[in-house]
């Protein structure tokens, strides 16, 4: 029932800088769309596989499968081992103290639900509120609405700046004595602003007030360390973070993980079931409810181990710079507006172009095989605040490259000469 003793063994070391080499272990990326070669510009909504976690999905089905913490034969025994395996790659990912404040969950959105659910809702009394900012995904604004309209509590949104940056007095000043909660996203799925999560943390430590950190575009971007940092929880996906989809993650500081009921009811999250009533597993169990996406979780390991081997330094030094080329290359095309100017982007890059609407620019750039997001990257609220209903985003991973970049201007600017 619990993961060995022994710690995850670490990953090789840091292997040569190249990011061709990278990109290359991407199948996907050798493919063509509409006959032209994909050029994927989308990994803020998922990331692409690389050959090794879709080997260790298949390589794990076809010699390691079973279900797991159930059976005593040798095969559930692996499968069990495996999956506990996992658990500690994700716990010395995030730098987390124990194995135990780690659950796994389908993606962030049920990481947050979950503390909504489980950590909040009991302590939710009529008036008290639950701060967020303007920035956030929908997944970090609609769990605290639902548990926050049961019980008479509200949903409070700080205000960010024209820069698309958290104006942090603000932020502040919305801390009452009726704030139960701050959850913040490390970097905005939109914007691409990465947030001062530290000075968050020291924050809403201060004020006594329990801090979730939704991670979902950061922990693939840059490193990561929860103990240092000290949030109460945080959140990711692994869809994003070069994994399986249907496989999340939610970090939870052991002691409160402790104190909270469990919020899905069935096997493996029991200790003990009579007619007469239930006791419930210790944690991280206890959040696990039924047979859980297995091989997902132990191809994640896969794919944060790839990370590792990267070195996530390094990824976000060649990141951050793709990112500013682009931020430079895009600017210069007319009518072109790229929302916010944060003093450090992440991840993504959102635009609009003058008479082109959002939809129309990611349907002319796929028929070109560049794959961008075009809509409301489920960020209504961000949306709103620039005066907008829609946006399109470029964003990148491991693999992107120049040429990429240069596809995309060359695009956007066949466009921009069509619409103006
Ligand atoms: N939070 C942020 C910042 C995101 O970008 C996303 C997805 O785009 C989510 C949460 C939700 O992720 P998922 O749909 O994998 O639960």
């Amino acid at each position: 029932m619990s993961p060995p003793a022994a710690p995850a063994p670490a990953p090789a070391p840091a292997a040569a800088f190249d990011p061709e080499t990278w990109r290359a272990q991407f199948p996907i990326l050798r493919t063509e769309m509409h006959g032209r070669p994909l050029v994927y510009l989308d990994s803020a909504a998922s990331t692409q596989k690389p050959r090794r976690v879709i080997d260790r999905l298949k390589s794990f089905y076809e010699r390691d499968y079973a279900n797991i913490h159930r059976g005593v034969y040798e095969l559930s025994q692996r499968a069990s081992a495996l999956h506990d395996e996992a658990r500690r790659k994700v716990q010395r990912f995030l730098g987390a103290r124990d194995w135990r404040e780690i659950v796994f969950v389908r993606n962030a959105t049920e990481g947050i639900n979950l503390v909504a659910w489980s950590f909040l809702r009991p302590k939710l009394e009529p008036g008290d509120e639950i701060l967020v900012t303007e920035m956030e995904h929908h997944a970090n604004i609609v769990p605290w609405q639902i548990v926050a309209g049961e019980r008479g509590a509200r949903v409070v949104a700080a205000p960010i700046t024209d820069a698309g940056e958290i104006d942090l007095d603000a932020l502040a000043e919305r801390i009452t004595g009726r704030t139960r909660m701050l959850a913040v996203a490390w970097v905005s799925n939109v914007l691409g602003t990465v947030n001062p999560v530290e000075e968050i943390v020291a924050l809403a430590r201060r004020e006594g007030v329990p801090v979730l950190i939704d991670a979902a575009q950061a922990v693939q971007h840059r490193p990561v360390d929860v103990a240092a940092l000290g949030c109460d929880f945080l959140v990711f996906s692994g869809h994003k973070t070069y994994g399986p989809s249907g496989v999340g993650v939610l970090y939870g500081r052991g002691e409160l993980l402790d104190a909270m009921p469990p919020w899905q009811g069935g096997g493996d999250m029991i200790e003990k079931v009579s007619f007469a009533g239930t006791s419930f597993n210790e944690i991280p169990f206890r959040f696990e409810a039924g047979t859980p996406d297995i091989a997902g979780i132990v191809a994640l390991g896969e794919a944060l181990d790839f990370l590792e081997e990267l070195d996530l330094a390094r990824v976000e030094r060649h990141e951050a710079a793709l990112l500013a080329g682009a931020e430079r290359a895009l600017a210069r095309i007319p009518g072109l507006r790229i929302l916010g100017a944060p003093k450090e982007r992440r991840s993504a890059l959102a635009f609009t172009l003058e008479g082109a609407h959002p939809q129309d620019i990611g349907m002319l750039l796929d028929l070109e095989g560049i794959a961008i997001r075009t809509g409301h990257h489920c960020a209504m609220p961000l949306h709103a605040r620039f005066g907008l209903s829609a946006s399109a985003r470029m964003s990148v991973g491991v693999y992107t490259n120049e040429a990429d970049i240069d596809a995309l201007t060359a695009g956007l600017r066949r466009i921009a000469a069509m619409f103006q």
